[in-house]
């Protein structure tokens, strides 16, 4: 989904919670999210742009904080939403689909990253209004807080990946509890 690709650019340590790299910056990240999300943006960031963009990711991290807490979105914040929706504009036409006789095709008025977050902010308005909010949820392991959507049947994900973030947490647990015992014992291999 383009909203949880966006909100998770920011790349922690989550091992040792030192740094984080923010992948807005990296020319192959963008280049790739670009493509796989269809956007109609230029593969670099002017500085303002990747201004505007840390404030879109910060504000949807926020909302997802306070659903995950089990609270609802201030009157502020759904307007701070709805200012990056009016930001992008569509222009909406019926065109000959492929396997049926129409489809519905949607373009941006304002091309570039204007019109980009107002896409990827519609598509986390969507989610909040289309999904069930008790779904949202934050990898527990404390350095990661990988933002995802818990499709499991009982919502049990408790981590973004097992073998990543629960092998972790587990060893973490189990070092906790046998603390000298364990202390040969090697984290989990990296994500890939
Ligand atoms: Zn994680």
């Amino acid at each position: 989904m383009l909203w949880d690709d966006f909100i998770n650019s920011e790349w922690p340590d989550w091992k040792k919670g030192e740094r984080s790299e923010d992948k807005l910056e990296s020319d192959a990240w963008l280049q790739r999210f670009i493509t796989e999300h269809s956007l109609l943006a230029p593969p670099l960031l002017t500085d303002e742009e990747l201004k505007f963009l840390r404030q879109l990711r910060a504000l949807m991290l926020h909302c997802v904080q306070r659903i995950v807490g089990g609270q609802s979105l201030s009157e502020e914040e759904l307007t701070q939403l709805n200012a990056w929706l009016s930001r992008g504009p569509v222009i909406r036409r019926l065109v000959p689909g492929t396997g049926k006789p129409f489809a519905l095709s949607s373009s941006p008025v304002n091309p570039g990253w204007e019109g980009a977050a107002a896409e990827i902010a519609a598509s986390f308005a969507t989610a909040l209004a289309e999904r069930d909010l008790s779904r949202f949820s934050i990898c527990s392991n404390p350095n990661c807080r990988w933002v995802y959507y818990d499709s499991t049947r009982n919502r049990s994900k408790r981590y973004c990946e097992d073998k990543t973030c629960g092998n972790l947490m587990k060893v973490r647990r189990f070092r906790a509890k046998h603390a000298s015992a364990a202390s040969e014992k090697q984290g989990p291999a990296d994500k890939p």
